[in-house]
């Protein structure tokens, strides 16, 4: 993939930080490396949970950050306007437009409702050819594998392809996440 601008990587995650601290300790491995290898951390604007640790360990290590967040959650998810870009939007539908316009590739880390909206919308875009940009699930502690399990429920009783699970690659921690990232963004 070729760049005229930084790249950048979309993160989803939880607006909390989950039980296992496993959560938060690879949220913070993340945000350190997106900022070492130089690239652009795309997310939510929020300064809670598994959001607001990433963006701050990006932040500290020198990390360039980008956020987006509606203005209905500016108070519910402590909109974080010392980013180096933040924008404000009147609609969830235009954040998650804007996050994905700018991104070259999306991670999904340990999350609630919020983040399977997100990454289903994102693969289902995929699946029906509307972009390539690749997807990366984080499966810190096995976090993620009801989900894979039911994604292949869904493949083994017909109601989506074999190929649903090509468009996703998951990892087990952040440098296995920043080998797959660094192959996908050269
Ligand atoms: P959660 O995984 O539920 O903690 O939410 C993670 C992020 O996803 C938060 O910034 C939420 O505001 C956001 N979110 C929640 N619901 C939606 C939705 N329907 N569409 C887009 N983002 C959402």
């Amino acid at each position: 993939m070729a760049h005229t601008r930084t790249p950048s990587v979309c993160v989803y995650c939880g607006a909390r930080p989950g039980r296992d601290p496993a959560y938060a300790h690879e949220a913070e491995t993340l945000g350190r490396t997106l900022a070492e290898e130089r690239w652009r951390l795309v997310y939510g604007a929020g300064d809670v949970g598994l959001m607001g640790i990433v963006a701050r360990a990006a932040q500290a290590h020198g990390g360039e950050t980008f956020g987006v967040i509606p203005t209905h959650l500016m108070n519910m998810e402590v909109g974080k306007r010392d980013l180096t870009r933040f924008v404000i939007t009147e609609t969830m539908h235009e954040r998650k437009k804007v996050m994905f316009m700018n991104a070259d590739a999306v991670v999904v880390l340990p999350g609630g409702a919020g983040t399977m909206d997100e990454f289903f919308e994102v693969l289902t875009w995929r699946q029906i050819g509307l972009h390539e940009k690749p997807i990366f699930l984080l499966n810190t502690n096995g976090y993620w594998n009801s989900l894979l399990a039911l994604l292949d429920h869904l493949i083994a009783q017909g109601f989506a392809d074999s190929s649903l699970k090509d468009f996703l690659t998951t990892c087990q921690d952040v440098p296995d996440l920043a080998g797959a990232l660094r192959a996908a963004l050269s």
